[in-house]
């Protein structure tokens, strides 16, 4: 990690100030979505495809807009939209730089592992995490942890198995040993029967599909439309996210000229 201590701390209370904002007193987020839209984000889900990017946090005009795919399993999206606030909190700013697309999460930039590190700690903070380990797992001994230990942890705080133990291994909890066999465990059964076995929230392993499209964003696209800053073409790709027809929004060409004729019919009457 090429943090610097103080850095990370700057992060650690950036996402312990969104936890407080959200008034967040469980483990972990029930809605991130909604967590999102309590803090100010405008959020917008869609399936993209499981093939293209994540998402994109934006500033445009006065709105602080989150993009997430809806085609990734949710559990992943959770992620990204936390990822997304790491970048709204930590680096964009209306003066600066007022976007970023996320097309993996691997990317090595700076801002890109601080967004990571907002996100882990966001959805899972130390404190919380040693919490449930004590109290809800009884302080079981890591050396015995198996996969429903880490389905447990999956469920509670609504994210990955891959996280739960990349968050666990970086936080110092599990050794490379322990973190070795709960991978292989996870390849053997799969999350979502560890998660179906402790009757947790199997949802977490698939895609949601979710089209979640804001009526401002709608109004949005129509207006610059009719303003013409955007083609026919894209109003119809906009409108199809939401299954609307270009065709119910009359043509601001033809108004013109209806206009236009209306002036010749005036000056006819002088
Ligand atoms: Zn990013």
């Amino acid at each position: 990690m090429s943090m610097n201590k103080s850095r990370q701390l700057v992060i650690e209370r950036a996402a312990e100030n969104v936890r407080d904002e959200c008034n967040v007193t469980d483990y972990g987020f029930q809605n991130i979505f909604e967590a999102a839209e309590k803090v100010g984000y405008r959020v917008i889900r869609y399936p993209i495809g499981a093939e293209s990017f994540l998402g994109f946090a934006l500033i445009k005009d006065t709105e602080r807009i989150i993009f997430s795919n809806s085609s990734q399993i949710l559990s992943r999206e959770v992620f990204s939209v936390a990822h997304e606030m790491g970048h709204q909190r930590l680096h964009l700013s209306e003066q600066g730089k007022t976007m970023i697309r996320d097309d993996d999460f691997n990317d090595r930039d700076e801002d890109e592992i601080e967004a990571n590190y907002f996100a882990a700690c966001l959805l899972m903070p130390t404190d919380k995490i040693l919490k449930f380990i004590r109290l809800e797992l009884n302080d079981k001994n890591i050396k015995i942890w198996n996969g429903l230990d880490i389905a447990r942890i999956q469920t509670t705080f609504n994210v990955s198995y891959d996280m739960t133990l990349v968050r666990l291994k970086a936080l110092g909890i599990l050794d490379n040993t322990s973190l070795d066999n709960l991978k292989l465990e996870k390849i053997e059964k799969t999350a979502a029967a560890l998660l179906n076995a402790i009757k947790g929230n199997s949802d977490l392993c698939k895609s949601s599909e979710a089209k979640k499209i804001p009526a401002e964003y709608l109004e949005w696209v129509i207006s610059n439309y009719y303003d013409k800053l955007i083609s026919r073409k894209s109003l119809e790709t906009a409108l199809g996210f939401v299954d609307l027809k270009a065709d119910d929004f009359a043509d601001p060409s033809e108004e013109l000229n209806e206009d236009k004729s209306f002036d010749d019919l005036l000056r006819g009457m002088d």
